[in-house]
């Protein structure tokens, strides 16, 4: 039977034949393999600032950027002469080296919060190990996270089943044991009675309550003003510490990444520890946790909580990432919040034009536009949009050049490269995805998703 969807992607095709003979789904992360939208993936083989081209040799704009890192666009100059001069050096010593000290002085001056740091290679472990420390400081065992909150595929934040007050969560994935997910208590998002009633019923056992900064692998769900700074008060009443997971939003969304934005309002309150990752390794593998320097002081070797990685600083990585931040001026916030708020606009205009129902969900420049009419507070609400229409939007906007995430519950990112001829693409391409979207029926979507 033939797809509704039908690729015309030859090479792609072949390679994905290929990809899942040797590797599980064809892929090394599962949203890549378009299980939610249907179709073929497409494998990319360049990027120039904000196109991607394919092995078919189809270029398109992208606005996805690595789900975030590609803040700059792609192979931007000044950081691919970083790279190669860190190259060139050598790759990696096993040593401490000048980068990850210089790395490390970067977040610590753009992150108040922040003290001290220790790098690692990818956001779950950095989350992983902010855990892991919170618990060794505190001496106590449960986590507190959010229905709907990613942050990354550590053991016990993969637990994200149940949604009532203090409910212990079940494993989400076979290979959790019972005990790990035990130790999770998952909440719904922005709702702080609970967050109180939970501390009430476990709050001398619970080491940490663990949040997106702003909640954006639901799609992008905004914590409703006060959210996070309540979080903290009732956290560090109780003695329990609050993690801010910045992996997403960290250097994104401002120079000091969602924090900068909530202490402009509000400047009164700090998270105990804070999780990077995306953005500061400006493509490459690098992440880190930090915080406050006396829970830092528990980290090995300056204290007992082990925590280590073969790769972790790596020399060429730190290249990367910094010279993507030593970009990352004022200009070029002011230009990624524009131009965020552009496509917003475009696209929803394009589906109000064709009677699509849809909110748009913003915070700061993260956004997401949401098949349901009103703007979701939680994973529940969140999950009520009609997300087969979103494959077809998908597939009509592929079709036409414009590289958007496949699936209906990821943020969108543009870049600084992003400039006005790349919003031509997307505002030739929207009328007609936009009637896809109006004519998607759910039957045919289902085999996908
Ligand atoms: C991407 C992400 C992670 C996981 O980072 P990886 O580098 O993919 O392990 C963790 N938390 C948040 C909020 C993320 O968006």
């Amino acid at each position: 039977m033939s797809t509704p969807y039908a690729d015309a992607a030859p090479v792609s095709q072949e390679l994905f034949a290929r990809g899942r003979e040797v590797t599980p789904g064809g892929v090394n992360s599962p949203v890549r393999a378009f299980r939610a939208v249907g179709g073929t993936p497409r494998f990319m083989a360049s990027g120039r600032g904000p196109y991607i081209t394919d092995v078919d040799g189809r270029e398109y704009l992208d606005l996805v950027c690595s789900w975030g890192p590609m803040v700059l666009g792609h192979a931007h100059p000044s950081v691919v002469q970083a790279i190669q001069d860190a190259a060139t050096r050598g790759f990696s010593f096993g040593t401490p080296g000048e980068g990850e000290v210089l790395l490390a002085e970067e977040i610590v001056g753009r992150v108040d919060a922040v003290q001290q740091v220790r790098l690692v290679s990818s956001g779950t472990e950095a989350t992983m190990s902010a855990i892991r420390l919170a618990r060794g400081f505190t001496g106590r065992s449960k986590v507190v996270k959010f229905a709907g909150c990613y942050h990354g595929h550590v053991d016990s934040l993969l637990a994200a089943a149940g949604s009532g007050i203090a409910t212990f969560a079940l494993p989400d994935t076979p290979g959790v044991t019972g005990a790990q997910a035990h130790e999770t208590i998952v909440l719904p998002y922005n709702d702080l009675a609970a967050v109180e009633a939970a501390f009430a019923a476990h709050g001398d056992d619970i080491a940490a309550v663990i949040t997106e900064a702003a909640a954006a692998n639901m799609g992008v769900v905004a914590p409703q003003p006060g959210f996070n700074e309540a979080l903290a008060r009732i956290a560090q009443a109780h003695g329990a510490l609050f993690v801010i997971d910045e992996v997403m939003t960290g250097f994104r969304v401002a120079r000091g990444g969602w924090l900068e934005l909530e202490a402009r309002e509000d400047p009164s309150w700090r998270p105990d520890l804070v999780t990077f990752g995306k953005v500061m390794g400006g493509g490459l593998p690098a992440a880190a946790f930090g915080g406050r320097a006396d829970v830092m002081a528990h980290l090995a070797p300056a204290g007992p909580v082990y925590q280590a990685g073969t790769l972790a600083g790596n020399p060429v990585a730190a290249a990367c990432g910094l010279a993507t931040l030593a970009q990352c001026t004022p200009d070029v916030y002011t230009h990624l919040d524009a131009t965020a708020a552009t496509v917003g606009r475009l696209v929803s205009e394009a589906l109000a034009a064709e009677g699509v129902v849809h909110t748009l969900a913003t915070a700061g420049n993260l956004f997401s536009v949401f098949f349901t009419g009103t703007l979701p507070k939680d994973y529940d609400e969140a999950r009520t949009q009609e997300s087969w229409r979103y494959a077809a939007f998908f597939h009509a906007m592929l079709d036409r050049g414009v590289y958007l995430p496949p699936s209906a519950f990821e943020a969108w990112f543009v870049s600084a490269s992003h400039d006005d001829a790349a919003l031509d693409r997307l505002v030739a391409a929207l009328p007609a995805a936009a009637r896809a979207a109006a004519s998607a029926h759910p039957d045919v979507a289902k085999e996908f998703v």
